[in-house]
């Protein structure tokens, strides 16, 4: 999969004194070549024995690390692709940010099998709702393994930077279309024209999105927030199929809607709780340097992202059951 061309020259700077750069070959990952950066030496890093993982201030790393000043230390920098795997176990300042998402994978990759053979058959569910679900969870694991690979891979060099960064904006989309498509399938599942024509557009505006950030200018640290906000309009976009819905089905006082209609609030809340913190920079800015590690804005970004997804696919359940007691007429 072709993920757009970006520049090849590469802003590297000297870390430290003492310290040099070497180039080294390049390897592949997901079809996309991405080259083994530059190694730091100097720290013995060059030695292919032993290895330690030397973090950086802010102040040290390089521009396309930079992003976020009130997170002050704990950077790994030019790591080569062996040592970005291996600090998953160094604690750093991506630990967490990489593990909330790889484990919010590992429990969405075995939801879905829990939900195939165990859940749904005792539910006697069609064939359609085990592809709905599946493509649901699916989705879902695609977005935090997205997410995952960039926070790893993003120190190894500023090419797999945005290489990465380009995936992990994938990732969003498509998580994006998981929390739209058992939603929209079941709520409008006795309307199946509307359905189709809110799935067709939701498809679109997330192809849309995606083509858009293809653009290399939105991979820098000045577009973050315009690429946010893209991502917004995708998710609000949601407001219109549910006021519709709500429309469709009697108005607030009936009872699907009752069932449904909360749960839609409370992921938008959860989902607008997620954008202050990633928008603000809480807690950090107000204490920069005591977040490094824990507690800074990205990572609560991250750990709301997967309750939002959690809660949503048991939203999809609530609704599920309603449709398996409420046959259309
Ligand atoms: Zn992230």
């Amino acid at each position: 999969m072709s993920m757009g061309r970006f520049g090849e020259d590469i802003n590297y700077r000297p870390l430290s004194s003492g310290q040099t750069l070497v180039k080294r070959d390049s390897y592949q990952i997901l079809d996309i070549d991405i080259d083994r950066g530059i190694e730091t030496c100097g720290s013995n890093l060059c030695d292919d024995h032993e290895k330690e993982i030397p973090l950086f201030k802010y102040s040290e790393i390089p521009d396309f690390l930079q992003g976020n000043p009130y997170v002050v230390k704990g950077y790994r920098v030019f790591l080569p692709f062996s040592l970005c795997l291996k600090s998953l176990f160094v604690w750093n300042n991506e630990t967490i940010n990489i593990w909330s998402h790889l484990l919010g994978f590992i429990v969405f990759f075995f939801l879905a099998f829990y939900d195939n053979f165990m859940v749904l058959p005792v539910l006697k569910s069609s064939y359609t709702d085990h592809i709905i679900i599946t493509l649901g969870l699916f989705c879902y694991q695609f977005c935090m393994l997205c997410s995952t690979g960039f926070h790893m891979f993003a120190c190894h060099s500023e090419r797999a930077s945005k290489r990465w960064l380009a995936i992990d904006l994938t990732g969003i989309s498509i998580g994006v279309i998981g929390c739209y498509l058992p939603a929209v399938h079941y709520a409008f599942y006795c309307l199946s024209i509307w359905r189709d024509i809110y799935l067709f557009i939701i498809t679109c505006l997330s192809i849309s999105t995606f083509v858009i950030m293809q653009n290399p200018r939105y991979f820098s640290n000045e577009w973050v927030n315009t690429r946010l906000m893209v991502y917004v309009g995708l998710v609000a976009y949601g407001v219109i199929p549910t006021l519709h819905w709500i429309y469709l089905n009697g108005g607030i006082s009936s009872d699907i809607v009752q069932l449904f209609v909360p749960k839609v609030v409370i992921m938008y809340s959860l989902g607008v709780m997620a954008l202050v913190f990633y928008l603000t920079k809480f807690p950090e800015r107000f204490v920069p340097g005591l977040f490094d590690f824990v507690g800074s804005s990205h990572q609560w970004w991250h750990v709301i992202v997967v309750a939002a997804f959690t809660f949503w696919h048991y939203a999809g359940y609530d609704i599920l059951l309603y449709r398996i007691n409420h046959p259309c007429h």
